[in-house]
């Protein structure tokens, strides 16, 4: 039987060729745990088409469309063209993922930040949320939010692995932070700390398959939605939540988020 719960992978890459290859039995063990709707990130053009054409197969999937910091350097007039025209699909609920990497710098950081401008704009006109990948550039991400952020109603901050203090930064600006197994890691102290400040209705969950396999399945290399089960009961221990409450809490925060139809 399968467990009463709906909890809301907010952000994974079902397209990348681990889970794309497998997606029919990846969904039914996602299913079988309690997650049963996702939302599939595009992190360059090619991989935007992708997600579209598959969450265009299953109902409870969405997509996101963006190019990742590491592409940055990809983006040209053209790409940016196709990607406003796929922002308007029916099945896309926000723009990212963008922002900033400064750890692997794959893309110059001029390139990151004439990628992460355009798409807010993108994300304003079209009225999206806004899906932040900040890493090692916690200030950074912060400073352009402020100058070039304000029209985009709404913003995550996804895969958050920063400090309380950042997290209350985050917070006072009135955006969201979303949390992936790094937050059960058994030296994640600062990540648990900083959770432990968001309330629910700022609150949401997600993958980022098939990277960050939760504890204790930390050494499953492909992670999939099915494992966020993981992430969800570490949180809600931590908020001595009923774990069904707290996905109740968490669902309805991404669903008012990402403007998803009630189910
Ligand atoms: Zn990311
Ligand atoms: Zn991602």
């Amino acid at each position: 039987m399968r467990p009463n719960m709906q909890l809301i992978d907010t952000h994974c890459h079902l397209t990348f060729e681990r889970l794309a290859e497998n997606i029919e039995d990846v969904i039914e063990r996602a299913e079988d745990a309690g997650v049963t709707e996702w939302i599939t990130v595009g992190t360059d053009a090619g991989e935007n088409r992708k997600v579209i054409e598959l969450a265009e197969r299953f109902d409870n999937l969405y997509a996101a469309v963006g190019i990742h910091p590491h592409e940055a350097k990809t983006m040209t007039a053209e790409t940016v063209t196709e990607l406003i025209e796929l922002a308007q699909n029916p099945k896309v609920v926000a723009i990212g993922e963008t922002g900033f990497d400064f750890h692997y710098n794959f893309s110059p950081q001029s390139d990151q930040k004439r990628a992460f401008v355009r798409q807010l704009k993108i994300a304003a006109d079209f009225n999206l949320p806004a899906i932040i990948h900040s890493r090692e550039a916690f200030d950074e991400t912060i400073d352009l939010l402020d100058e070039f952020g304000s029209a985009v109603k709404k913003i995550v901050f996804h895969c958050f692995t920063g400090s309380p203090e950042q997290a209350r930064i985050i917070l006072d600006h009135g955006w969201h932070i979303s949390f992936t197994g790094a937050v059960t890691f058994k030296n994640a102290e600062k990540i648990r700390a900083a959770a432990a400040i968001v309330p629910l209705e700022r609150l949401m969950l997600e993958t980022d398959c098939p990277y960050m396999s939760p504890e204790p399945m930390r050494n499953q290399k492909t992670n999939e939605p099915a494992l966020m089960i993981h992430t969800a009961k570490c949180l809600a221990e931590l908020k001595q939540t009923d774990l069904h409450d707290f996905a109740a809490a968490t669902t309805k925060t991404a669903k008012n988020f990402f403007n998803l139809p009630s189910k």
